[in-house]
């Protein structure tokens, strides 16, 4: 981030502008929704500005720059669209104290001024630090069609409210009053009695949820898909966006941690240091203990909650605590490297069934019907298989698998370090040893990476010479 998002306190203070054009007509348009004092320089101001200054809006000044004009101003604007004009009044303005702004000169400017979306007291503020001013303004597009036009009013009548809702405990039952205010009973008001029906309204709302009897935590077992955060599914980004509590294991990526509520406790249960994993036990405890105190529990499992993610553990230990509990599949690595190579887990005439295996289970590397597997066209998806590849590629071979048959190492799969290593049965331990993964890696056993169609028109081309 070169640019810091942050939002400024402007009441009663200067804001000062340079220009009297069109430039400085677009800047004063944002400014004059703030509560700031506004200043323009300018020799020549044009009619727009002149009758602004005629209402008191702003205050003009019809002379050029001179030191000490942005003195005590929190923020000055060089909006005269003539560069060395510009150049002159941003010095002046620095020497003064202000902060500046060049309008279209982001080199030379302090602070740079978001794209806006405004329900005051909500504001929406978007920047791309210059690099992409068309996404801004379709984003602002986008959240303007989407945002209720009442939300303004909605949060300035429900922050006067704030203290008295207070009684309601901290966590999910405050948040179950302002999520009933905001979408449901805060709308139906003002669609039916107009904005002074909201006061009531928070009154009744109030009692209704004092009275509520104590809600029990729940928790949600989430699968949080393979790493991209455009994996999850809707549920599971809403269920991020509820929680209370996060607890996730280490596969989890910070894109999709970054999607939990800011106010939520992140409790990062992959491993103690550097050590090994944490075990199984302290996971279910912690689980349980949150959500007895009635919190909103989200289990962030890395993709299929319910594939190698010892979920039954997890239920088990909610179910002795009598706790509510419920699953949101997510995508597991298999779909997500499957896709990434162009290939199908299971093929017409090819395999009629796919195996997900571990390389490992408790009691070291996990043993299968390796005959079954060994067969022509069989398909693996093989989890946590890196330290178990030489083990598995010779278990294969003695049941006779052919050792041509195409094996893919997926590592990373959806994120944006993603590898893909195209290999052999006979191959893939070495090549994986060659490879040196540190992520996390999916063993596509029987798959190999679909050939591009540029790659296939070159070899079409090798034919015809
Ligand atoms: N529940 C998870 C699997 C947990 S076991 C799922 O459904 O995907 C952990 C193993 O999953 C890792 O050792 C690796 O083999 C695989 N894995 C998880 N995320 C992966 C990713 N992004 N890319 C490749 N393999 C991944």
């Amino acid at each position: 981030m070169k640019h810091f998002p942050i939002f400024l306190a402007v009441e009663g203070r200067r804001i000062v502008i340079s220009g009297g054009g069109e430039a400085a007509v677009a800047k004063l348009r944002i400014l004059m929704k703030t509560e700031a004092h506004l200043t323009v320089i300018a020799e020549d101001a044009n009619p727009q500005i002149e009758a602004w200054a005629d209402t008191g809006s702003i205050t003009l000044l019809k002379r050029a720059q001179e030191p000490g004009d942005a003195a005590c101003a929190a923020l000055f604007y060089a909006a005269n669209d003539d560069e060395l004009e510009d150049a002159r009044v941003t010095r002046l303005a620095q020497s003064d104290g202000a902060l500046t702004n060049w309008v279209d000169n982001l080199a030379h400017s302090q602070f740079i001024t978001p794209a806006i979306v405004d329900r005051d007291p909500v504001t929406v503020a978007i920047g791309t630090e210059g690099a992409a001013p068309v996404l801004a303004r379709a984003i602002k597009a986008d959240l303007e069609a989407r945002l209720p036009r009442a939300l303004g009013t909605l949060a300035r009548v429900g922050k006067s409210f704030r203290k008295a809702v207070e009684v309601l405990p901290f966590g999910a039952k405050r948040r179950a009053f302002w999520s009933d205010y905001y979408f449901k009973a805060g709308p139906r008001a003002i669609d039916d009695g107009g904005p002074e029906a909201l006061p009531e309204t928070l009154e009744t709302l109030l009692n209704t949820h004092l009275h509520r009897d104590e809600q029990p935590g729940h928790v949600t077992f989430v699968g949080a898909g393979p790493g991209d955060p455009e994996l999850l599914t809707v549920k599971a980004r809403r269920a991020l966006h509820e929680a209370d509590v996060v607890i996730h294991d280490r596969l989890i990526t910070k894109e999709v941690l970054e999607l939990a509520r800011r106010e939520a406790t992140i409790i990062d249960m992959g491993k103690v240091g550097f050590g090994p994993s944490t075990p199984q036990a302290e996971i279910d405890a912690a689980i349980v203990e949150h959500a007895a105190k009635g919190a909103h529990v989200v289990r962030l499992k890395s993709g299929d909650a319910t594939v190698f993610g010892r979920l039954d553990e997890e239920i088990e230990a909610c179910l002795a605590a009598e706790l509510s509990y419920s699953v949101i599949p997510g995508i597991t690595s298999a779909s997500a490297a499957v896709a990434i190579i162009g290939q199908c887990l299971t093929r017409r005439g090819r395999n009629a069934s796919v195996r997900f295996l571990t390389g490992h289970d408790v009691t070291g590397f996990a043993d299968h019907d390796w005959r079954a597997l060994a067969r022509t066209g069989e398909v693996a998806a093989i989890y946590m298989g890196k330290r178990a590849a030489r083990f598995l590629q010779g278990r294969l071979m003695m049941h006779g698998a052919d050792p041509a048959t195409p094996v893919t190492l997926v590592e990373n799969a959806s994120r944006t370090d993603q590898r893909v290593v195209a290999s052999s049965l006979s191959k893939m331990a070495g090549d994986l040893e060659a490879a040196k993964m540190d992520g996390p890696c999916l063993i596509l056993f029987g798959l190999e990476p679909r050939k591009t169609a540029a790659a296939l028109s070159s070899i079409q081309k090798e034919i015809a010479l």
